[in-house]
């Protein structure tokens, strides 16, 4: 991966929710798809998986910890104020 795509892979893991880097694999038994966070690093099912480095992997996590946003705590903290208020006839 090249410095320039490198930079922008991480400007978009860092202001995109939910975005992840494509598989990066020179050869990718499943044609390159989108990784999946595992918790420490992205990863592809063919086996590769992403290099960042810890601080970034760091603030990645502090930005989108779960739940995700301020937005959707609340929404959640909601959601669940209405379940509660469900009355079970
Ligand atoms: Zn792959």
């Amino acid at each position: 991966m090249s410095d320039i795509m490198q930079s922008l892979v991480r400007q978009n893991l860092m202001q995109r929710e939910g975005y992840s880097p494509y598989c990066g694999a020179a050869k990718c038994s499943h044609r390159w798809p989108r990784t999946v966070f595992d918790g420490e690093q992205f990863k592809c099912d063919c086996g590769w998986r992403s290099r960042f480095e810890p601080e970034f992997i760091a603030r990645y996590k502090e930005r989108w910890g779960s739940p995700k946003t301020m937005s959707d705590q609340i929404e959640l903290a909601a959601a669940r104020a209405a379940i509660r208020n469900v009355v079970i006839p």
